[in-house]
């Protein structure tokens, strides 16, 4: 069958969560769907691979999961019979100190914030509200703008989560408390200063506490693989190994959905948009990058602090002052000394990820956008600093720096891994100011990924609500409520 000569109602070019969303709610709504994918495996930002040596199973990009675990779309899919197992770390995520203790952030919110000791309030004060409501909000925090159903309850969470980290920090009086958050606030890569850093922090720890910070089974590539299961099972097409060059290549179809960023959709569709839509396009912005390492270890990583060494997720740059110092620089295009770094150690929960006895960690810290500078050494110090010993346990490692991250997924411009810097100015207005962000200029052309609202992170809410706007505006049709019980 020649895919090319065949009429889909919708063709999705990319296969990220947000890709695969987008042609699950389309192909739900009896509508056919083709899904192109440019590499030869479906995923994006789900991929796994054996990045160093054979029987280590590495997460190329994604690897810590709380939005997925919180994502309404990805709730109402049956994703459990088709393979996806989520498992829950001891902690959610650790914040080691040079003192050889640590902040940690459990499921239990109460556990969490005792272990601030002075600050136990303050954290059950800004956190507390959010967990309380968070069934009652999530639609309106992981959506695009619009009316929301429990409009004092978002006021309350918007005037604390629209403040920068920096403002924030100044309800906590330990040192504790205060580097805690910043690890949570600097998820949002960009100077804990901006306006609405506090907001990712807010969302991060609610959803620990309320859905925890999970690892898939397996890896990442299992999330991808459970989507694309559930979609070939009622009915959806997949052709891999096509990286689309221009739109007029791809097989008629009354809808488009493009789960690519900007820069990208300017590339492939010179001609197909208005010349106000143009220059939006090519005035949006991208964030810092990152640089990432994967290693294979002889043994976990040996932590001092014994949160650390529970916890899926740990958090490395101490305090407040200097973690909110390296993001000021990394944004300012200076490389940091002791830069903040983002680990995960799958491998301590998970068995399939290493031959036995043995492990696999990942991390990243955040560079000037498109830096090629290698940031291995300095990654490796800011871990043995918390884990004497670490570098004899490493048997190998695979890095990658921003150009070489772009190269592998041309969503990651620079090295910008939320399809854009998810700042006050582009929160709601991601890609271009518009009455619906998923629209194009070209009737018939959406956009779906991380670039719209509500951003980066696997969830697939930009494709379910892109797919959502299309089924509307072309085909007439409304698409059932992901949450029936909020009223
Ligand atoms: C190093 C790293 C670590 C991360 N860690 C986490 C994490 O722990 N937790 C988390 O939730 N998120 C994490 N993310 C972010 C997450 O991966 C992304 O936000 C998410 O994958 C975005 O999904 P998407 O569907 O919008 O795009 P993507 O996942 O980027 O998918 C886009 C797809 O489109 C394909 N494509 C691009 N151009 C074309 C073309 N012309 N033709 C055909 N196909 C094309 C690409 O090959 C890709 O498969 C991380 C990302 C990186 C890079």
């Amino acid at each position: 069958m020649n895919i090319k000569s065949q009429t889909y109602d919708a063709v999705v070019v990319g296969s990220g969560p947000n890709g695969l969303a987008a042609a699950i709610t389309m192909q739900q709504q009896g509508l056919s769907v083709l899904l192109i994918e440019g590499k030869d495996t479906i995923g994006g930002g789900l991929r796994t691979a054996e990045l160093t040596l054979p029987g280590f199973k590495h997460d190329i990009c994604s690897a810590i999961h709380p939005m997925a675990v919180a994502s309404p779309f990805f709730a109402s899919l049956p994703l459990q019979q088709h393979g996806l197992d989520f498992i829950q770390p001891g902690l959610a995520a650790a914040h080691p100190y040079d003192d050889g203790t640590a902040a940690f952030l459990s499921h239990s919110i109460e556990e969490t914030a005792a272990a601030l000791g002075p600050d136990k309030q303050a954290y059950l004060d800004l956190i507390g509200p959010l967990v309380r409501d968070w069934d009652k909000l999530v639609d309106s925090i992981l959506s695009p703008l619009k009316f929301p159903k429990h409009p004092f309850l978002l006021a309350g969470f918007g005037l604390k989560a629209l403040q920068s980290a920096e403002m924030i920090s100044k309800r906590f009086s330990t040192e504790k408390a205060k580097g805690l958050w910043a690890g949570m606030t600097a998820h949002s890569i960009q100077p804990l200063s901006n306006l609405a850093t506090a907001a990712i922090g807010m969302v991060l720890s609610a959803v620990g506490h309320v859905h925890g910070w999970p690892v898939p089974k397996g890896g990442s590539q299992s999330v991808a693989d459970a989507l694309a299961s559930y979609f070939s099972s009622i009915g959806g097409e997949i052709q891999t190994g096509w990286m689309v060059k221009s739109l007029d290549e791809l097989p008629k179809s009354k809808t488009i959905f493009l789960d690519l960023t900007p820069k990208q959709m300017l590339k492939l569709a010179p001609d197909k948009f208005s010349a106000l839509y143009k220059w939006q396009l090519n005035n949006y912005r991208y964030g810092m990058g990152v640089f990432k390492v994967d290693w294979a270890l002889s043994e976990p990583i040996p932590f001092l602090a014994e949160e650390t060494r529970r916890a899926g997720t740990v958090h490395i740059g101490n305090t407040f002052g200097e973690i909110a110092r390296t993001e000021q620089q990394s944004a300012r295009d200076v490389h940091a000394e002791k830069p903040f770094v983002l680990l995960a150690q799958p491998s301590v929960f998970d068995d399939s990820r290493a031959p036995s006895g043995k492990h696999t960690a990942w991390a990243y810290c955040h560079v000037p956008n498109g830096s090629v500078k290698d940031m291995t050494e300095a990654i490796e110090k800011q871990v043995e600093r918390f884990a004497p010993g670490f570098r004899d346990t490493i048997l190998a490692k695979n890095t990658m720096n921003t150009a070489e991250i772009e190269a592998y997924n041309p969503n990651y411009i620079g090295g910008d891994i939320n399809g854009g810097i998810i700042d006050i100015g582009q929160l709601y207005t991601r890609p271009a100011l518009r009455l619906s962000p998923y629209r194009t200029s070209a009737k018939g052309i959406y956009i779906c990924s991380s670039s719209t609202p509500p951003g980066g992170g696997v969830h697939g809410m930009c494709g379910y609500y892109a797919a959502v706007q299309a089924c509307a505006d072309i085909f007439n049709l409304k698409t059932p409520n992901l949450n029936p019980n909020d009223v």
